[in-house]
């Protein structure tokens, strides 16, 4: 392939622009914020599923509140329903002893049931302090990753506009090249990085490997326009 040696001298433009709008990308990619808002956003489904246990665990004492306090009420009514029969004055001696007794152990266990409603009262309370505990964390995880998110689109913009100005600038160049040496400088961008380097004291200024001096007086007696390539990183070489 041929081209005219100012059309050669275009593709070291190319490859600087190219570079440039490489780096941008890679900054971009490895935007520090970036790392951190992925690390954030992983925590979040843990934290939300410990809130949906730990709902699901208040929910359940709840239940076994009421049926504490179902418990509770039914021993409190047969103490008083024992209680009226004593007032009637229509008991028997022996029932009497009977009932007493019977409203003696009531009363005993009414009183256990009343501290079992107490704990599952404390349980209820602790479990809503954890979830408070987690809310609290979930927002804050939250707060940070909206921060970064901010600070990270002001950045990308910013990289943005620098990757559009370069590609204005790329594409007036790319205007001036043959296509054919275009699809070839592409091929070769893709292939290894980097598309054209400058032959300049003997070295490739690409993958900055010495050429031997046989080698170079063969280059130097190659045609200037004869499009020629690094052997060792096959960029397109042009000679300075
Ligand atoms: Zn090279």
């Amino acid at each position: 392939m041929k081209a005219k040696v100012e059309v050669q001298k275009l593709l070291i433009d190319l490859n600087a622009i190219d570079q440039n709008i490489r780096k941008i990308d890679h900054q971009k990619k490895n935007h520090p914020q970036l790392m951190k808002i992925t690390e954030l956003t992983a925590r979040l489904p843990s934290i939300e599923a410990s809130i949906v246990e730990n709902d699901s665990q208040i929910s359940e004492t709840k239940k076994e509140l009421s049926r504490a306090e179902v418990d509770v009420e039914n021993i409190a009514k047969r103490v008083v329903k024992d209680n009226e029969r004593l007032d009637s004055g229509e008991t028997s001696a022996k029932d009497l002893t009977q009932i007493q007794h019977e409203i003696g152990t009531l009363k005993r266990k009414q009183k256990e049931l009343e501290e079992v409603e107490i704990s599952i009262l404390e349980k209820i309370e602790d479990l809503e302090h954890k979830k408070s505990g987690m809310q609290e964390i979930l927002t804050q995880v939250k707060d940070e990753i909206s921060q970064l998110n901010t600070l990270i689109k002001n950045d990308f913009s910013k990289a943005n506009s620098e990757i559009s100005v370069f590609t204005t600038e790329r594409n007036e160049v790319v205007s001036k090249i043959d296509e054919a040496l275009i699809e070839l400088y592409e091929k070769i961008r893709l292939e290894h990085g980097i598309g054209a380097g400058i032959f300049s004291h003997g070295t490739c200024s690409s993958c900055q490997i010495q050429i031997s001096p046989a080698e170079i007086s063969k280059i130097n007696a190659i045609d200037p326009e004869e499009i020629i390539r690094c052997e060792n990183c096959r960029c397109i070489l042009v000679r300075n």
